[in-house]
């Protein structure tokens, strides 16, 4: 019976290592889809602030052509200034003066204004690319040892199942039963050790009288507490 503990105790440490695979297992293709995602969404925050910089650089070359026509119109206007030979005329022309005037002025502001934007937005976007490279340059890293660790994962399982009946022949049927039984519905913890007087699955206390019984590893004796089953290896 002693070893039979003993080995469950061992046979305990395996099956958490195969639980902690399977969860792996489970969790790593949502981690791995999670960062994929997350580093799409940067690079459609760049490629967004991209296009907002395409069309400011649009804006402004539309403006600088216009611009450049309102100031033709406006010289040609003005030279037209010494060839009027009424009032009238002259006042007319003076009228189309000032609307070419207001065009420049208008095409200048809105020139001016892309500009000051671009140059605003120009550094922006270089330093969000600088820091979405190197926050993707860890995401990638992440996922590159999450994604070999996915794959060898199968094997190491195999593994531990292997060890795992190695250990399980070595364990009295009823013992291995019992903690098959006990280990369900609790986070797959199904035997504990008895340490310093309290049971090391729930770290209540054992009545003296319990702990003594335990000591002996000579039966199956459950904590009354959590209902696991305790082994006393001495420590
Ligand atoms: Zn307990």
């Amino acid at each position: 019976m002693k070893d039979s503990l003993f080995k469950l105790l061992e046979l305990q440490e395996i099956d958490n290592q195969v639980d902690a695979l399977d969860r792996a297992r489970r969790d790593y293709p949502a981690q791995i889809a999670l960062i994929d995602q997350e580093i799409e969404e940067a690079r459609k925050q760049i490629q967004e602030q991209h296009a907002k910089r395409e069309d400011l650089e649009k804006t402004q070359r539309y403006h600088e052509r216009e611009l450049t026509a309102a100031n033709a119109d406006l010289k040609k206007h003005q030279d037209r200034l010494y060839e009027v030979k009424t009032n009238r005329e002259y006042d007319a022309l003076q009228v189309e003066i000032e609307t070419c005037r207001g065009r420049v002025s208008e095409h200048e502001n809105a020139f001016l204004a892309a500009e000051g934007a671009l140059e605003e937005l120009t550094p922006a976007i270089k330093s969000l690319e600088e820091g979405c490279a190197e926050v993707e340059n860890d995401r990638l890293k992440n996922r590159e040892s999450l994604s070999q660790r996915l794959n060898s994962i199968g094997a190491d399982v195999d593994q531990h199942q292997e060890r795992r009946e190695a250990v399980r022949v070595h364990i009295l049927p009823q013992v291995l039963a019992a903690y098959d039984r006990f280990r369900k519905g609790k986070s797959g913890l199904g035997v504990v050790r008895l340490a310093k007087g309290a049971c090391g699955g729930c770290f209540q206390k054992i009545p003296p009288q319990r702990a003594s019984e335990v000591r002996r590893n000579n039966r199956i004796i459950l904590c009354e507490s959590c209902g696991r089953i305790l082994v006393w290896d001495g420590t």
